[in-house]
């Protein structure tokens, strides 16, 4: 297959979003802006650095890039709607399997109605795929990692270490866990971004959201330091999904604090608001908790102990380390 009927092979046949003027075919693509916010992202993957194809199929790793990009959609409150996908290939790949990488990017952006766009097809050595996604977001309603206060409550969606549990596991096949092995490998290769329940946050006058990309140690960092407040974790508090207990109780320290691509949002919040943010999580149907709260301790994040004990947290992202 050639570069062209490549292209004509992954363009969609009618597009959704109505700013758009023209999407693939031309030098570029057009939008008409509406007066709102656009925000926009990039995430790169490259095989054997952030994949490869023993733990990941085809559709796992398009539809993960794509989820990847979304969340930080999600992470700044916008609406998904456009998506431009970069495509470096190597030989190695079959016609089908590409097919299978843009099936996994389309159940994404068929759920969220986000339109593909753009793009560039190259070949190289390995497999990289570079997304970028534009959102949309009412003016001045960005949630921002600035935007944290003293006295906020600090929250977190979903359950932590999931993905760094799936991924020891396939990548140790000879550990056997009793139950929820699928589950687990699932949070690895098919992350679920938390857009809609982000998206529901609106009438929410200040909320600061960070999605969790290279563990929550690393992004309450992030928060801690462009808000310059500090951030305390309370440890017993970290929602873990009940069979991670099977593993190691050092694992499971490291995978909730240090773990990275859960793609769960955190957030902090004025307590006055924080009522509003658990009614959105539930008509999403998304689990959230109270983990923290905000201090002035500018730019420090610390661990609570069970005894009380206060522990000064690292920056470190466990998955950067590891590979
Ligand atoms: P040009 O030579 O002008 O850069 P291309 O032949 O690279 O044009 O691309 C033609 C059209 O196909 C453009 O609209 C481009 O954005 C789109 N396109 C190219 N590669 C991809 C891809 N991998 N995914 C999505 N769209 C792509
Ligand atoms: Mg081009």
């Amino acid at each position: 297959m050639d570069e062209f009927s490549f292209i004509q092979s992954i363009q969609q046949t009618y597009y959704r979003q109505p700013s758009l003027i023209k999407g693939v075919g031309d030098d570029a693509a057009v939008i008409r802006p509406t007066g709102e916010d656009i925000v926009i992202a990039k995430d790169m993957f490259v095989e054997n650095v952030h994949f490869n194809r023993r733990t990941m199929t085809p559709y796992h790793i398009g539809y993960k890039a794509l989820a990847a990009n979304l969340s930080d959609l999600a992470a700044m409150g916008a609406r998904p709607a456009f998506y431009l996908v970069g495509i470096s290939i190597s030989n190695d790949w079959t016609k089908e399997e590409l097919a299978d990488i843009y099936n996994g990017m389309k159940y994404l952006a068929d759920r969220y109605k986000v339109d593909l766009i753009g793009g560039d097809t190259v070949s190289g050595k390995e497999l990289v795929i570079s997304i970028t996604v534009m959102g949309l977001t009412n003016k001045d309603n960005s949630r921002l990692r600035s935007s944290a206060r003293e006295g906020d409550i600090v929250f977190v969606t979903g359950t932590l270490g999931d993905s760094q549990a799936g991924l020891h596991l396939l990548l140790n096949p000879n550990t056997t866990i009793h139950t929820d092995e699928q589950y687990f490998k699932e949070r690895h290769q098919l992350p679920n971004p938390r857009v809609k329940f982000s998206l529901d946050l609106q009438e929410i006058n200040r909320v600061a959201l960070n999605d969790i990309s290279d563990g929550i140690a690393s992004e309450a960092h992030e928060i801690a330091e462009a808000s310059k407040v500090g951030l305390v974790l309370i440890e017993d508090k970290l929602p873990i999904h009940p069979a991670l207990n099977q593993f190691d109780a050092e694992l499971q320290y490291r995978w909730k604090l240090f773990g990275g691509e859960d793609y769960e949002l955190l957030g902090t919040v004025s307590p006055r608001d924080w009522e509003l943010v658990k009614q959105s999580a539930e008509r999403h149907q998304v689990p959230i908790t109270e983990i923290g709260y905000v201090t002035d301790d500018s730019g420090k994040v610390f661990l609570q102990k069970e005894n009380g004990k206060m522990e000064r947290l690292e920056k470190k992202g466990y998955n950067h380390l590891s590979r």
